[in-house]
């Protein structure tokens, strides 16, 4: 059954024109990365959720929770690419489009040149007065820019903030050309990340590669089980 299917994956992704690749947090996981909406603080006794801690409102009003929070839940900056990384990094400079929810930068530094960081990139770092650009050392040092007292940030899109017009823009026409598209990673929860499947061509086909089947599963063939395995028995 799951040879079947995976035959019939390995067929469309040689036949296919242009693939768009969705991922999510359950890629980064075999880097070593956890998924931080599986975690939240406590500050003070009191236990805060990641959406609430992610937001705009906690980096400008409790800056110091909201830096411990990415520093000790986040940033993993000696993670490696894994091998779903490296084989959709193969596949995309071929033909393809990869948009990611992750923002530990993994694809990138998989060699990936058709990468768009739907939720930003946490090694993007820059003061919120001044703009000016940081290194992971340097935040991991101090939060406040020493020169203009600004806070620096991360640029990830925080609860509360919208996501980038351009890339949502990029994404949408990818989505729109391709006629495979491949999720992995992601139970596709998160939106707007979640909608873009709403774009796609009526005679595109999709796979979802996850451990737990998607919350939409209309129209989608599922291969329920560990992305890694599964990857590792495809060719690219
Ligand atoms: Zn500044």
């Amino acid at each position: 059954m799951l040879k079947d299917k995976l035959t019939q994956l390995q067929n469309e992704i040689a036949s296919a024109k242009h693939i768009t690749y969705l991922t999510g947090a359950g890629v980064s996981t075999h880097s070593g990365i956890p998924d931080y909406r599986s975690k939240g603080g406590i500050y003070d006794g009191v236990a805060m959720p990641p959406e609430q801690i992610l937001s705009d409102d906690t980096l400008y009003n409790a800056p110091e929770q909201f830096h411990d929070f990415v520093m000790n839940n986040m940033y993993f900056p000696n993670a490696k690419p894994n091998l779903i990384h490296n084989k959709i990094a193969q596949s995309c400079n071929k033909n393809g489009q990869l948009i990611t929810q992750n923002v530990d930068g993994l694809d990138k530094k998989a060699g990936n040149q058709h990468v768009i960081e739907f939720h930003g990139n946490l090694y993007d770092i820059f003061c919120t007065k001044c703009q000016k650009s940081f290194t992971y050392d340097e935040y991991k040092s101090s939060y406040i820019h020493q020169q203009d007292q600004g806070i620096i940030r991360p640029g990830i899109v925080l609860y509360g903030e919208a996501i980038d017009q351009t890339k949502l823009m990029q994404s949408v026409n990818a989505i729109q050309n391709s006629n495979l598209i491949i999720i992995c990673g992601t139970s596709f929860v998160v939106y707007p990340f979640a909608q873009l499947l709403t774009y796609r061509n009526p005679s595109a086909r999709v796979w979802a590669i996850n451990k737990t089947p998607l919350a939409q599963d209309a129209g989608i063939n599922a291969i329920i089980g560990d992305a890694l395995d599964v990857f590792s028995q495809l060719e690219f």
